[in-house]
């Protein structure tokens, strides 16, 4: 008999009751460090107060009003995106997924409205991860996404990450736009180099393509920059941004430039709850905490210290662990156990944290944490290391 929650997560048998920073509390009693943040969404530690106030105040003022009407939080919230990035303007979702869903859309129609309309076609990387839709699981490409889904949606290739050489090779007269996270999540933390950002935006240019960012995972702060394109000097033309941006509620959003943005008329596309006043009221307090002074710095330094600290713990835990990567504040931990098994003995010791792959565990802290967070981080980390290598002798 199927189970009333359907079973498409393989869930942990914990439950939390409350949130508050950088912890959980179970339902067991026990508190937890939250390392993961519920992947990379709760960006300012759970209940915020001035989130919970910003969502408080509009709750009892207007949940919903539809796109028929102006949205006047969304109008500034996208004015503030505007104004702090490369884009021209910005269209509102509920998800990831959503914001993926309309720069693909925008893709095609920017091309169409040029006259060009045989320029469909999106290349994007193996090991990627852009959403659980028709579109964004054949963009990806991976198998296991795609098994008993068949067919998969036309118009998307995949190429090696990080392989400038195998990118370009793979453009014809069909490409449309490339599609890429600049650090890969889901595929195990791996920073796309500067240089490949800048490439890509070279090749996008030379043969008149879009560059297309998923930031859902490595945005809205987490490397340190609002948006991690920013380290490599470049601007892309369509970027989707969620998770962070809503700090725990639900919002995706597409930024775009004025040429592909211009493509998008009344009637293209469209949806019921995005851009709702209580998502663009928290999202804007979002923005207004991120972009006050030392937020970013606080990112960046933290993201060097837990960085620095997990290299010594894996010089100290060869058995266990061998290597670091990542930006900012979202690394990953390569395990030379399954990572299931570390993740389990850190949960057990009391701290969370996400799997990426078979053998990397993602660390995506709140981007709050401070120096304590770090050495409890490490602690639990140390002491789960030399209990497993106990075990496992
Ligand atoms: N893109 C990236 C890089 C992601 O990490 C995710 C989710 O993990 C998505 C897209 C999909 O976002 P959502 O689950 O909000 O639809």
């Amino acid at each position: 008999m199927v189970s009333p929650l359907m079973s498409i997560y393989p869930r942990a048998d914990l439950a939390f009751e409350r949130g508050e920073g950088a912890y959980l509390y179970g339902g067991d009693g026990r508190k937890y460090l939250d390392f993961g943040s519920g992947i990379a969404v709760t960006a300012l530690g759970h209940c915020h107060p001035r989130l919970v106030e910003a969502l408080r105040g509009q709750a009892g003022a207007l949940w919903h009003c539809s796109n028929m009407y102006r949205i006047p939080a969304g109008e500034r919230l996208a004015q503030r995106l505007v104004d702090r990035t490369f884009a021209d303007s910005v269209f509102f979702a509920n998800s990831g997924t959503e914001a993926i869903e309309c720069g693909l859309k925008m893709v095609r129609k920017h091309h169409h409205e040029r006259g060009q309309p045989e320029r469909y076609r999106v290349i994007a990387c193996q090991g990627s991860f852009h959403g659980r839709s028709l579109a964004a699981i054949a963009a990806s490409g991976k198998e296991k996404h795609l098994q008993g889904f068949a067919p998969p949606m036309d118009g998307f290739d995949q190429v090696a990450f990080a392989n400038l050489n195998e990118m370009r090779a793979a453009v014809t007269p069909e490409t449309a736009a490339i599609l890429i996270e600049p650090v890969q999540g889901e595929g195990g933390i791996n920073p796309a180099p500067p240089d490949y950002l800048r490439g890509l935006r070279q090749i996008a240019d030379e043969f008149g393509i879009l560059l297309f960012l998923d930031e859902v995972q490595c945005g809205m702060g987490r490397t340190g920059k609002l948006f991690a394109y920013e380290w490599a000097g470049i601007e892309p033309d369509i970027l989707a941004a969620a998770k962070g941006l809503g700090g725990g509620f639900p919002i995706g959003a597409c930024l775009a430039k004025e040429g592909p943005a211009s493509a998008m008329t009344p009637g293209s596309h469209g949806s019921t709850f995005g851009g709702n006043p209580l998502a663009m009221t928290v999202a804007g307090a979002v923005l207004d905490i991120m972009e006050a002074d030392g937020f970013l710095e606080n990112v960046e330094g933290m993201g060097r210290l837990l960085f620095e600290k997990l290299e010594q713990l894996v010089g100290a835990h060869p058995k266990v662990l061998s290597s670091v990567r990542g930006s900012g504040l979202m690394i990953g931990l390569e395990c030379l156990v399954k990572n299931s098994e570390l993740r389990d003995k850190l949960a057990e010791n009391g701290m969370l944290v996400v799997n990426s792959g078979e053998h990397v565990i993602r660390m995506l802290p709140p981007l709050i944490i401070g120096q304590s967070h770090v050495d409890e981080a490490v602690a639990i980390i140390g002491k789960s290391c030399k209990e497993l290598a106990v075990e496992g002798t």
